[in-house]
C-alpha cells in the first residue's frame, strides 16, 4: 500500500525525522490559510498523488507570497499531473501540502529496500539526490553506498555514520544524519514497509538535515497489524478494479494489455501472462482467484475482468486442483448472465470435475473456444483479440 508525502512525513516526524512544517489542504482556500499559518517567506505548493517526478511535471511549486499560493493552488488542485511514473493518463491532483521553504544546500538520496539477493533490509545513500536514483545505478553506480543491516541488532550507529560520511555530508551534520538514518530505519521496521525512500535528504543553510520528500510503501500482508497506517488509504490513488478485487479476497494486478485473464493460483497465473506474451499478445491483468473460490467469488472476478474497457478478450485458465472446474463454470456463465458477453472467450480446463465443468459451459449457450493445452489456449486467443 502506498500513502502520500505528506503522510509519510507525518510518519518520520514521530520518529526524529526532520521534516518541514507543512499542512495538507484539499481547497485553494485551504491552501491559503495554511501558508498564512506557517507564516514562512517562502512557502512551497506540492501536489500530493502517489507517484513521484511532480517536481518536473510542474507539481511543486515555489511561492513568495500569498497571492503567488493561491494561484499556484489553483494551478494545481484539480490539474491531471502526467510524470513517468504516472503513466501516459496521469494523475488528478486532489490535495496539496503546503508547506515551508527551505534554504537548500544540497540535496542527497536516502533509501530504505529489502534486498532479496542479500535477505536482508538495506540502507543506500548517494550525494546525487533529486535526480532518479535509477538513473543514478545505471550511470554512476560507484556513487551509490549501501549498508546491509543485521535483523538482530538493527541499523547500528557506525553504519549511519559511515553513510552520511560516504554521501560527504558535511562533518559537523554527521550527528544529525546519523539520528536522521537511525529513525528512517526505525520507521520501516515499525511500520512493516517495503520502501522507505527520502529523495531528497537535504542540508539547509542553517544546519539542519531534513527530509524534504518522503515516499513509503508498505506490506499488504503485515496491514492487519497496522491500524494507523491503513487508516491513510487513499482509495482515490487506487485502481477501481483493484479495489473491487480485495473486496473479495481476489488477488488481481491491472496491467496495459487487453488480453483478460482468470486463473487459479499465482504460479500458473504468471505463467499465463508468460504464454500470453510468447504468441504475441499483452494481458491486461494478473488475476489469481485462489484455491478455495466460491462460483461467488468467480463470478466477481469476471465482471471485473468485463468492467476492464481495454479488455478485447478473456482467457480462462484454470488448473482444478483443491478449485473445481465446475465452480469456475458456474461462475463463468453466471457472471455473464449479469453483464453480458461480447468478447472472444477462450476456456481451458484441467483437472478435478473438468467435465462437469465442460458439460456446463457448453449447455450455456455462450459462444465459448475451448482449449486443449494452456499453449493451445494463448494462441487461440492471440489471434482472437488480433482479428477483432
Ligand atoms: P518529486 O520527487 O515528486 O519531484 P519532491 O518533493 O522531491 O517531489 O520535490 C522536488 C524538488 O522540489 C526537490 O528536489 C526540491 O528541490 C524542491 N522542494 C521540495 N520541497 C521543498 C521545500 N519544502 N522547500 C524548498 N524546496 C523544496
Ligand atoms: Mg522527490
Amino acid at each position: 500500500m502506498n500513502i502520500h508525502e505528506y503522510q509519510g512525513k507525518e510518519i518520520l516526524r514521530k520518529y526524529g525525522v526532520k521534516v518541514p512544517n507543512g499542512y495538507v489542504a484539499y481547497t485553494v482556500d485551504e491552501a491559503v490559510e495554511a501558508a498564512d499559518k506557517l507564516g514562512t517567506s517562502v512557502t512551497v505548493v506540492k501536489a500530493q498523488i502517489h507517484a513521484g517526478g511532480r517536481g518536473k511535471a510542474g507539481g511543486v511549486k515555489v511561492a513568495k507570497n500569498l497571492d503567488e499560493v493561491r494561484t499556484y493552488a489553483n494551478e494545481i488542485l484539480g490539474k491531471t499531473l502526467v510524470t513517468h511514473q504516472t503513466g501516459p493518463e496521469g494523475k488528478e491532483v486532489k490535495r496539496l501540502l503546503i508547506e515551508e521553504g527551505c534554504d537548500i544546500q544540497k540535496e542527497y538520496y536516502v533509501g530504505v529496500v529489502l534486498d532479496r539477493a542479500t535477505s536482508r533490509v538495506v540502507m543506500m545513500a548517494s550525494e546525487e539526490g533529486g535526480t532518479e536514483i535509477e538513473e543514478v545505478a545505471a550511470e554512476t553506480p560507484e556513487k551509490i553506498f549501501k549498508e546491509i543491516i543485521d535483523p538482530v541488532v538493527g541499523l547500528l550507529p557506525y553504519q549511519a555514520r559511515r553513510l552520511a560520511f560516504n554521501i560527504n555530508i558535511p562533518d559537523e551534520l554527521n550527528g544529525k544524519a546519523v539520528k536522521f538514518m537511525m529513525g528512517l530505519y526505525q520507521a520501516f521496521v515499525d511500520k512493516d514497509c517495503s520502501i522507505a525512500e527520502i529523495n531528497p535528504l537535504v542540508t539547509t543553510g542553517d544546519g539542519e538535515v531534513l527530509a524534504l520528500d518522503a515516499k513509503m510503501n508498505f506490506d499488504d500482508n503485515a496491514l492487519y497489524r497496522q491500524k494507523d497506517v491503513i487508516e491513510y488509504r487513499d482509495l482515490d490513488e487506487e485502481d477501481e478494479k483493484e479495489i473491487e478485487a480485495s473486496k473479495y479476497d481476489l488477488s488481481y494486478v491491472a496491467l496495459d494489455g487487453n488480453i483478460g485473464c482468470m486463473v487459479n493460483g499465482a504460479g500458473l497465473a504468471m505463467s499465463t501472462m508468460d504464454i500470453i506474451k510468447h504468441y504475441g499478445g499483452e494481458p491486461a491483468n494478473f488475476l489469481d482467484v485462489g484455491g478455495g473460490a466460491t462460483a461467488e467469488k468467480v463470478t466477481e472476478a469476471f465482471k471485473i475482468i468485463l468492467s476492464d474497457k481495454n479488455v478485447k478478450g478473456i482467457f480462462v485458465n484454470i488448473f482444478g486442483g483443491i478449485m473445481k472446474c465446475d465452480v469456475i463454470a458456474e461462475g463463468v456463465v453466471a457472471a455473464t448472465k449479469e453483464v453480458g458477453l461480447n468478447l472472444p472467450l477462450v476456456v481451458r480446463l484441467e483437472g478435478t470435475n473438468v467435465d462437469l465443468g465442460k458439460k456446463i459451459l457448453n449447455e450455456s449457450g455462450l459462444n465459448i473456444i475451448p482449449a486443449d493445452s494452456m499453449a493451445d489456449g494463448a494462441e487461440k486467443i492471440v489471434s482472437l483479440v488480433k482479428e477483432a
